[in-house]
């Protein structure tokens, strides 16, 4: 059984007098252990895609299914733990500036009430597997880019999700920087074995590390498959 699966997913936002479609009809499927890209322009759906896979948004239409469970069927609590099978990393990291980089990797470990000796442990085997060692009492502004995102992938993986969503997690990296992180993402998905779904308007993102794409287009896949097939056609 697939981990995620959507089978004519819409979302509309209304908003004043009109209606926007922010996703239409949508369909696929990403299975355990894949690397799953979704790729468009700006305003193309992506972000709001990504939302609906964590429970942020709720879905106008359609069956949406997450490690076995349909989302909309879920109450508040049991979409609580529901997203503890989900890391997310973003754009612009997210990261708390007054925190330290250990502290902002302990924070989910703290809501999900692990003992501080333990949080600590797990923190820095984080920083580990990242490429952090030693930075753990460093601010997030002491960092580079590259850097802050490995704290943020840290904090995502903390409570070993299944599935890691990437919103433009490469977006705001210069083109070495994004190699790197792309490398460590890659890394994660063969040894951890965590599902990835990530977003990108950048191609070269794609070619890189994902298995699978789907190409979105005003809400809608308008093209997807292993990335071979996709981007081998004239
Ligand atoms: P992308 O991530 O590909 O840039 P988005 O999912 O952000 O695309 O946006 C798709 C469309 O949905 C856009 O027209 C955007 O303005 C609209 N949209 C996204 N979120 C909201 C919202 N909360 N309310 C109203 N419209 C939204
Ligand atoms: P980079 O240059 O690596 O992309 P930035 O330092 O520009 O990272 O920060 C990325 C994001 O964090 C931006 O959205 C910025 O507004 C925000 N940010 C930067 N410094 C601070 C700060 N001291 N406190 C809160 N937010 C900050």
């Amino acid at each position: 059984m697939s981990l995620i699966s959507l089978k004519k997913v819409t979302k509309r936002f209304e908003v004043k007098n009109d209606t926007i479609l922010a996703v239409d009809q949508v369909d696929f499927t990403v299975e355990e252990g894949e690397i799953f890209g979704i790729v468009g322009y700006s305003g193309a759906g992506k972000s709001t895609l990504l939302r609906l896979l964590n429970g942020l948004e709720e879905t106008t239409e359609g069956r949406l299914t997450v490690n076995q469970q349909e989302i909309a069927h879920l109450k508040a609590k049991e979409l609580r733990q529901f997203r503890k099978d989900i890391g997310m990393i973003f754009q612009h990291f997210n990261l708390l500036w007054s925190r330290t980089v250990l502290e902002n990797i302990m924070l989910p470990l703290e809501l999900a009430k692990v003992p501080a000796d333990k949080r600590c442990e797990r923190a820095e085997e984080l920083l580990h597997l990242v490429g952090l060692d030693g930075r753990g009492s460093a601010y997030p502004g002491q960092l580079s880019g590259g850097q802050k995102q490995r704290v943020g992938i840290a904090r995502a993986l903390a409570n070993h999700p299944k599935i890691l969503l990437c919103d433009e997690a490469t977006s705001a990296l210069d083109p070495q920087t994004t190699d790197e992180v792309l490398q460590l993402l890659k890394q994660i998905n063969q040894d951890l074995g965590v599902t990835i779904v990530l977003i990108t308007h950048e191609m070269h993102v794609i070619r890189k590390i994902c298995h699978k794409v789907a190409v979105m287009e005003e809400g809608k896949i308008v093209e997807q498959g292993n990335v071979m097939e996709v981007f081998s056609h004239p």
